[in-house]
């Protein structure tokens, strides 16, 4: 987290500490409303379009059952979507009795989405994609799925979670109808807060199953009025602190540009990408024309588990495991199972960079690192 972030985050922590929960978030009524604002500046929304949740995957779940699905019914997504919504498909099919469909891949591993289109039918419900998924640096043609989503006047749900704060995301430009965001990835917003978009006319269409005192309103004894907008996902109670650093977060990546930070994120990945694939014994394992920041890369000999074990001992370098969980049968078919991902943000240094291939190089050489103890087991990272 940027330190405006943590600044107003923790701050908001010592005010309720001082005065109390509900008197600090009065206090706080209008950082409350600027996330809103920031959040749906950020990506070209309205702040009407935009609510508050406590993870990406809590916002994709509300969208996905407010739904009125029938059996019958058919999703459209791609095999690299993100594992949740995967397992969240396979529990609907079964109690919901729809049909998931997986879109084929491109020889480049994006979805292929004229071969997405070609799959439409008159079952066809909903088209869902995730912008950059989880482990191998893939970015998915997003706007080709939009301009296809909207010719056939299909609601798409697209899990933006590792783009926004990375890229530009334009949801008119793109052309989705719902989207969810995490807070804590390449925004740099606090943990356990996400953000869902959903386009104004698409917002009445939606019954989410969940109501309280905030997403609707009690009007007589056995009625009740359901928000406007994306409110209507929202819950009363919330993480005041986390929705009001969450807004810093979108506004402080809005000042200093997400072109600009996408820029300097692309060249510091492609220069990772340049120095993994000339370190002995690593191959980076990267799909897509365009490739996200997310590098990922698994050494032929040594499990990613204890190369992300020493780049952390040896070098204090946070890199992250990416398994077969994340993203299933991407992996599986390209027979990985485990890989180091480095997620690279604007921050970061080339000299980081360097010294993180340096370290591989290293271990490379087992002798070199006699004293090496291999730590608790990882577990995986989204
Ligand atoms: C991290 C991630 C998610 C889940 O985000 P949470 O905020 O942890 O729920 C969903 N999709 C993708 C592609 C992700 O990388």
């Amino acid at each position: 987290m940027p330190l405006p972030v943590i600044e107003a985050f923790s701050g908001h922590l010592d005010m309720e500490a001082q005065i109390g929960g509900y008197e600090a978030e009065a206090a706080a009524e209008k950082a409350l409303d600027g996330f809103y604002h920031s959040c749906a500046a950020l990506i070209g929304g309205a702040a009407e379009e935009v609510a508050f949740m406590d993870s990406a995957t809590r916002a994709w779940q509300a969208v996905f059952g407010a739904i009125d699905w029938r059996p019958g019914d058919e999703v459209l997504t791609a095999r690299s979507e993100y594992v949740s919504h995967m397992i969240m498909f396979r529990q609907a099919e079964r109690r919901l009795g729809i049909r998931v469909r997986l879109a084929p891949d491109t020889p480049d591993g994006e979805v292929d989405a004229e071969a997405l289109g070609a799959m439409i039918g008159p079952r066809t419900r909903l088209i869902c994609i995730s912008h950059m998924p989880t482990n191998d640096g893939l970015v998915n043609p997003v706007h080709e799925v939009g301009a296809i989503a909207r010719r056939h006047g299909l609601p798409f749900l697209l899990d933006a979670c590792q783009s926004v704060g990375q890229i530009p995301v334009d949801v008119s430009e793109i052309g989705c109808t719902m989207l969810s965001a995490t807070g804590r990835k390449y925004l740099r917003g606090p943990r356990g807060t996400g953000f869902l978009w959903v386009a104004r006319d698409w917002a009445e269409r939606l019954s989410p199953l969940g109501l309280d005192v905030k997403s609707a309103a009690w009007t007589s004894p056995d009625q009740f009025e359901v928000a406007s907008g994306a409110r209507r996902f929202e819950l009363w109670e919330r993480f005041v602190a986390g929705q009001i650093g969450l807004g810093v977060a979108c506004a402080y990546a809005g000042e200093i540009g997400v072109e600009a930070i996408g820029a300097r994120i692309a060249d510091l990945a492609g220069h990772l990408r340049e120095g993994l694939s000339e370190a002995p014994g690593i191959t980076v394992w990267d799909q897509g024309r365009r490739r996200s920041g997310i590098v990922t890369f698994a050494h032929d000999a040594i499990p990613a588990p204890e190369v992300i074990a020493w780049l952390r001992e040896e070098g204090g370098i946070n890199t992250s495991l990416s398994t077969t969980q994340l993203t299933r049968g991407p992996l599986v078919e390209r027979g990985v199972t485990q890989l180091v991902r480095a997620s690279v943000h604007a921050f970061n240094t080339l000299d980081e960079l360097d010294r993180l291939v340096e370290l591989l190089g290293r271990l490379a050489v087992p002798e070199r690192r006699p004293h090496h103890r291999i730590g608790r087991p990882l577990p995986s990272q989204p």
